[in-house]
């Protein structure tokens, strides 16, 4: 990605000016090699194609008429996730909201514009990532998700996740945080390592979620700073 272009979306996440010497020069790299781009797509996850697309869809449709938790009664559409069935990044966030219950489809209200801004910020594209929340169905109001309601939507994540098969998890806010590493710690204090899911070895890195930057912008800084934190392991890995 060019400079250019990075400070824009830099900007839309609100964060203005400076550049990382480090990070400017393996932009520069970046320029040189469409690697960056196609990074975002390499991996083999052992399911042909078709496969995993059959699987997947199945899934969905599971999904889409699962009365595990009384959320389905309030339900408009699921969200169960969208985006590259062979992503090697799954960014997870809580629940679907208003506009996400109507389209069928996570972040697509104004968090999820910050969101695509967020990933863009580090080389990542919306279509190349796989997108997902914790629960499939809207939360009445937007409450917090009830345990009884995150153990039963659970299954469906976790085989989600075995399906993409990803390389590294991005998890967005404290309940996608805390629900995914089964952790009371605070997010605030979770931020900046790097955790594994479920003891595999899978890495799972938290942020802010993109709605509390709509509310907080000052901590759009500390985002970037984890965005580039996966980013850097994410490159440790492949
Ligand atoms: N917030 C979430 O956590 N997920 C969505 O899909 C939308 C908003």
């Amino acid at each position: 990605m060019n400079g250019i272009r990075q400070q824009k979306y830099l900007k839309e996440i609100g964060i203005t000016v400076w550049q990382e010497r480090k990070f400017a020069h393996k932009e520069k790299e970046d320029d040189k090699d469409p690697q960056l781009f196609r990074e975002t797509i390499s991996k083999d996850n052992g399911l042909p194609r078709i496969e995993l697309d059959k699987k997947l869809n199945y899934l969905s449709r599971q999904v889409e008429i699962c009365n595990s938790c009384e959320l389905h009664k309030f339900r408009t559409k699921t969200v169960f996730g969208i985006g590259n069935k062979n992503a090697d990044w799954l960014v997870i966030g809580e629940a679907p909201g208003a506009d996400e219950d109507l389209k069928g489809e996570p972040f697509v209200g104004r968090a999820g514009k910050l969101l695509n801004s967020m990933l863009l910020s580090v080389g990542l594209q919306r279509k190349d990532v796989f997108i997902a929340n914790i629960l499939k169905c809207r939360p009445p109001e937007n409450r917090d998700p009830r345990p009884e309601e995150v153990m039963a939507c659970e299954k469906y994540l976790r085989q989600q996740i075995e399906l993409i098969n990803p390389k590294i998890i991005l998890a967005l806010g404290r309940i996608a945080s805390q629900n995914l590493l089964k952790s009371t710690t605070p997010i605030g204090k979770m931020r900046g390592n790097s955790y594994q899911y479920s003891g595999s070895d899978l890495p799972v890195v938290v942020t802010y979620h993109p709605a509390y930057l709509l509310r907080s912008p000052t901590e759009k800084r500390k985002v970037w700073e984890d965005l580039k934190f996966a980013k850097n392991i994410y490159r440790g890995l492949v």
